[in-house]
């Protein structure tokens, strides 16, 4: 618990992290939620990623992160640098996908941030997709 709260008071200053900072961050999340079974090989800021919130490449493990999410709160940019990292253990998005996602508490409060954000963020105010398969 003491741990829970000090990670809200560096809320602000990890609003914006660098590129390494994006990568240690994905290191610890790995090791807290998925026994560090996710190792990517590079974890990097992305302005061209569409309307996806984050991509990963299978081949050679590389994760991109959208910078549309600098300035969102913390556990919902943890969210998306999970989701990629399960996808390193799991292509796809089927049930398997999301048994792994289940040990993140915030998951479904981060993606109905993300739809909402999406929805403000968009012309049309569809959901988009969180990323795409590849
Ligand atoms: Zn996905």
């Amino acid at each position: 618990m003491a741990k829970m709260v000090a990670r809200l008071e560096d809320k602000e200053r990890r609003r914006r992290p660098s590129d390494q900072e994006l990568m240690d961050r994905a290191g610890e999340l790995s090791a807290k939620y998925l026994g560090g079974r996710a190792r990517p090989s590079s974890v990097r800021w992305s302005a061209n990623q569409g309307r996806r919130w984050g991509s990963c490449t299978l081949l050679d493990g590389s994760i991109r992160i959208s910078t549309r999410l600098q300035g969102m709160p913390s556990w919902v940019l943890d969210y998306v640098l999970l989701h990629e990292l399960a996808h390193l253990l799991h292509a796809g998005h089927g049930p398997e996908f999301w048994k792994i996602l289940e040990v993140y508490p915030r998951t479904d409060r981060a993606r109905g941030f993300l739809e909402g954000a999406s929805f403000t963020q968009d012309d049309n105010g569809q959901a988009t997709p969180d990323d795409e398969e590849d």
